[in-house]
């Protein structure tokens, strides 16, 4: 490898020489053999890539007559390495131990299985997603869900409810404005504007859905009256916005929803709610109160609300848009509805989801059990855990989980983690390595330790963690540039 004599020009066209073709390596027996699971292209491909690495290697003078004896001699190695990473998967499951129980980089919610169940059993072969089985004609998609959530709106004190699904949340705002408000003044407080992650901005929406934006109040004080004072022939449209992500505190007033409902009565304007969140009970029982359900904001009045499938309800990446009927009619026929309808998998994955609320089964909606996982449950294994990797000085500390995603601003339930000292390598690198594990942990770092909040982890996972850690905890390991 260092030899001088080895690395001059002329004895490298000979090692040029010595390369094989794809060709020959194609034919060995051990290299042929790959191309059964991983099929014969991704091995040619991979066959090329590595003889392209071999020639590179020459010509830099990183590889000698040695280093390719060594090679030539099973070429089949470096192809399946070369196939391994080539057939990599790009998505893949991440144990989250951050503290953010919502968090839209991690997918948001993990579904139910019974979610799952209904994937399977819906989408692997065909269904009845536009076929009415009675009459044997075409049905209509928007109808799956629905009954479920009729029947949850019905327990909920609301007869006069309809609900369709959409691709997400956005979707939703983007169709409810366009239907009820293109061409005319939609009215928001100036204290709602909010930008939610990933560039959901509400003037952007707006001017997408063709409704133009009137601000009033300002950003921490609004009035009903600053609503009524803006009040014109063109206005479609009350709107508010859940202030999802942020909180305004110190002097601000916002009026009651039932305030601005009285006013859109009074005025035969609709009042609707972009809620975010969208949870289906009442969130005290688990543990954060004062976070609006659906149905609260129906039954204060307001005319329709969107929420998205994948925050506090604990679904698929959908949106929901709840109201009045005649209103929810209008929204079913606009040309965008069929733009941004749903899937199979996602009508599959919402009734498996909603079957849980139904049977009043929250356990089985895991969002909903990792809120309401008692803290000295989450203290227990983390104690276990830190038995396993005395070297990184484990010592288990109260938290703070975050509902996070854009679902309770501030909220948070408690909780404990585990906070680990990897001395010598520091915190960063500690974190980065728990990132590229086979299977990645995403941990937060506090003080120059390493944080792993257990209430998001799933306790099955907490063996693999384990074994992780004590890998990652040898210094002889730990040492080692990754
Ligand atoms: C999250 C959120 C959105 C965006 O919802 P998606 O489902 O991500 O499209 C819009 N408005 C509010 C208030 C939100 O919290």
């Amino acid at each position: 490898m260092n030899s001088a004599v080895e690395s001059m020009p002329p004895s490298r066209s000979g090692l040029f020489r010595r390369l094989p073709s794809v060709d020959e390596v194609l034919r060995l027996e051990t290299v042929a053999a790959l191309g059964r699971d991983s099929g014969r292209q991704t091995v040619a491909e991979a066959v090329r890539a590595v003889i392209d690495d071999l020639r590179e290697k020459i010509a830099s003078g990183t590889l000698d007559g040695a280093g390719l004896d060594d090679v030539l001699a099973d070429p089949a190695a470096l192809v399946a390495e070369r196939v391994r990473r080539l057939t990599a998967w790009s998505l893949r499951p991440v144990i989250n131990a951050g503290g953010v129980i919502i968090q839209t980089n991690l997918g948001r919610s993990p579904l139910p299985v019974a979610a799952l169940d209904r994937i399977v059993a819906c989408a692997t072969g065909y269904s009845n997603l536009e076929t009415d089985l009675v009459r044997g004609e075409r049905g209509r998609r928007d109808d799956h869900a629905g009954s479920m959530l009729d029947r949850l709106a019905r327990r909920n004190g609301l007869t006069d409810v309809a609900t369709i699904v959409v691709n997400n949340n956005a979707s939703a705002v983007l169709l409810a404005l366009a239907e009820l408000a293109r061409g005319g003044e939609v009215i928001v407080s100036r204290g709602e504007l909010v930008e939610i992650g990933g560039s959901f901005r509400i003037p952007d929406i707006m001017e997408q859905s063709g409704a133009h934006l009137r601000e009033v109040g300002t950003t921490n004080r609004t009035r009903v009256a600053d609503y009524e004072r803006a009040i014109t022939e063109n206005t479609r449209l009350l709107l508010r916005v859940h202030r999802s992500n942020f909180e305004i505190t110190g002097f601000t007033e916002q009026p009651a929803l039932s305030e601005l409902v009285e006013l859109g009565r009074r005025r035969g304007l609709p009042v609707m709610e972009d809620l975010g969140s969208g949870a289906l009970v009442d969130m005290a029982a688990f543990g954060i109160p004062s976070e609006p359900s659906l149905y609260e904001s129906l039954r204060a009045g307001v005319s329709v609300v969107t929420c998205s499938g994948d925050k506090l309800l604990g679904g698929p990446q959908a949106g929901l848009i709840a109201g009045r009927p005649d209103l929810i009619r209008r929204l079913r026929s606009h040309p965008l509805f069929r733009a941004l309808r749903v899937d199979k998998m996602c009508y599959a994955a919402l009734e498996g989801t909603l079957a849980g609320y139904l049977a009043e089964r929250y356990d089985e909606i895991p969002l909903l059990r990792m809120l309401r996982l008692p803290p000295e449950e989450v203290a227990r294994r983390c104690g276990t855990l830190a038995a396993a990797v005395p070297a990184l000085r484990p010592e288990v500390v109260p938290t703070r989980t975050m509902v996070g995603g854009g679902a309770a601003p501030g909220k948070s339930v408690p909780s404990f983690a585990l906070a680990l000292s990897p001395g010598s390598c520091g915190a960063q690198d500690l974190a980065r390595r728990l990132r590229a594990l086979p299977v990645p942990v995403v941990s937060r770092i506090e003080e120059d330790r390493v944080l792993l909040d257990l209430r998001t982890v799933d306790e099955e996972d907490d063996a693999y963690l384990a074994r992780a850690l004590a890998g990652l905890e040898s210094d002889a390991v730990i040492g080692e540039g990754a």
